[in-house]
């Protein structure tokens, strides 16, 4: 199966941080990508902006040992081609310089796209020195990156301030995890498919886990890291968009506002999460790797790196179904699901219906994407009704045939900037109601000092985030890849 590309309008977009990590791993990359599948019409132009001092030809030659290494396709016509799109700015977005010469590179007809792949402390400065330096049409947009505020108070500052220069509908605030293919699936599954949606609710489904694991430490991030935690790092915007996805109500229409009008809903259908409900942890040092207080260089740190909570989304659909949900680094291995686990029927005619787990959808975000059913078969052979466990499996890679390349969560969410659909990206309420519900209780463990449980590294979180499910008669899924 082939996958259908149409082609987005001619763009300008200025790339802020074009040298930095995210810009060459995934940025970059992920703009050839969409080049090479003919998404990215000639005309269009990709303008570097940081401080660093190149020309041109400069910047042609970092982008070609970018692409070198994080896009090893890209070479001969292709890449020649691509390389005439580029320009560069040097810009510095707490002075002056660049700031006259960068309206003289953008052209007046065609889509504007500013992509802030910069730290958070400039995100607003650069806005303002935007609207100041008088580029921001209506045809413009302003991506930025994650993390948006830590807490409510500054992504509401955030969002004043952004909003101050650029109109909510052409903010994009990027949680990249609404960019992979799975999570869109996620809503294709249930709002396409008449199967499920009967089943989506708190009679049929006895609970939810969602599971972000990392193997790797906060490696070469410790000190941003131990200032955030996993609840901000993580929880607060993937997880979170994770659980509104799998929780909200059927949108009427596919649209950017009404998808994210239901996912609203479910934020604020959420109860506060008291502290017995909560698990903290971080990870000890490993066989031939550091501990976290290690890793940060803060040997009195009280940061979590990893959480786990049970969470009550409180209306009719969801009345007594717990979510819980879990993320940590340094666990057993790196994955991502959302797991759906189906009450058991309501009356038992085999025997050894006891202990049999029962149906369960596992929805699959990494390392692989793809979908899992488990159902319950007979056994093959004689021998009387003996029941077993089956899979009914699909992969994507393998469904949808090999020459589908699943493509980046970036590369899909620059196209959507591009052509302006704001769906798989979080509005203004949207992210300061995660940060309004979130903050209590994290204003409850730091001020307590409460000391997260360390755990083993490549292990699968404490003790007490174990309990959290066998104190309610179920239990987590293995991290396995
Ligand atoms: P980074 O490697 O530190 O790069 C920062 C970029 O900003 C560089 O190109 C730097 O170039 C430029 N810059 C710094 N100060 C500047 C200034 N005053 N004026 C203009 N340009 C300036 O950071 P990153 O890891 O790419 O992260 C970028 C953003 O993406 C951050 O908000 C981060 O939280 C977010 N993010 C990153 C990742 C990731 O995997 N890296 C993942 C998710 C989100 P010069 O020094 O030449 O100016």
């Amino acid at each position: 199966m082939a996958s259908r590309v149409i082609p987005v309008s001619p763009f300008d977009l200025v790339l802020f941080g074009a040298t930095g990590d995210l810009a060459r791993r995934k940025i970059l990359p992920g703009l050839f990508h969409r080049f090479e599948a003919g998404q990215i019409p000639a005309g269009c132009r990709i303008i570097g902006a940081a401080r660093r001092e190149m020309d041109v030809a400069g910047f042609q030659t970092f982008v070609t040992s970018v692409l070198a290494e994080f896009a090893p396709r890209a070479r001969g016509k292709d890449l020649q081609q691509f390389l005439t799109m580029l320009d560069y700015v040097s810009v510095d977005a707490r002075g002056d310089r660049g700031w006259d010469i960068l309206p003289g590179k953008l052209r007046a007809d065609v889509v504007r796209a500013f992509y802030l792949s910069v730290g958070p402390a400039l995100f607003a400065e650069i806005a303002t020195r935007l609207s100041r330096a008088g580029v921001v049409t209506p045809n413009s947009r302003i991506v930025v990156e994650k993390p948006f505020g830590r807490d409510f108070d500054s992504a509401r500052a955030l969002n004043r301030e952004l909003r101050q220069c650029f109109a909510e509908g052409q903010i994009y605030r990027i949680d990249h995890y609404l960019g992979k293919e799975t999570v869109q699936n996620v809503m294709a599954l249930r709002f396409a498919n008449a199967l499920f949606e009967p089943l989506w609710n708190c009679q049929h489904i006895d609970h939810v886990q969602i599971t972000v694991a990392e193997s790797l430490g906060v490696e070469g991030r410790g000190a941003y890291y131990d200032h955030a935690g996993a609840a901000r790092d993580m929880f607060q915007n993937h997880l979170m968009q994770l659980l509104c996805l799998t929780a909200m109500e059927p949108p009427s229409r596919f649209e950017p506002n009404a998808v994210r009008d239901e996912k609203l809903k479910v934020i604020r259908a959420l109860d506060p999460v008291p502290q017995s409900d909560i698990v903290r942890g971080q990870y000890r040092a490993g066989v031939d790797s550091g501990s976290y207080l290690q890793d940060t260089g803060n040997p009195d740190s009280l940061t979590e790196s990893f959480v786990a909570m049970k969470l009550q989304v409180s209306n009719w659909r969801w009345a007594g179904t717990p979510f819980y949900l879990r993320t940590g680094k340094r666990l057993r291995a790196r994955l991502s699901e959302i797991a759906i686990i189906f009450r058991d029927p309501p009356h038992a005619i085999f025997p050894q219906m006891d202990n049999r787990r029962g149906n369960a959808l596992i929805i699959k975000l990494q390392p692989d994407e793809g979908i899992t059913l488990r159902m319950t078969i007979k056994e093959p052979g004689p021998g009387g009704m003996r029941l077993t466990e089956a899979p009914l499996d699909m992969t994507f890679a393998e469904a949808l045939g090999a020459e589908i390349k699943v493509p980046d969560a970036y590369e899909r969410l620059v196209m959507d900037v591009i052509r302006g659909d704001q769906t798989l990206f979080m509005r203004g309420d949207e992210v300061e109601a995660a940060w309004e519900w979130i903050d209590p209780m994290i204003r409850a463990w730091e001020e307590s000092e409460s000391r997260p449980a360390p755990y083993d590294s490549g292990g699968s979180g404490p003790e007490d985030a174990l309990m959290l499910m066998h104190r309610d008669g179920r239990r987590w899924r293995e991290i396995e890849a």
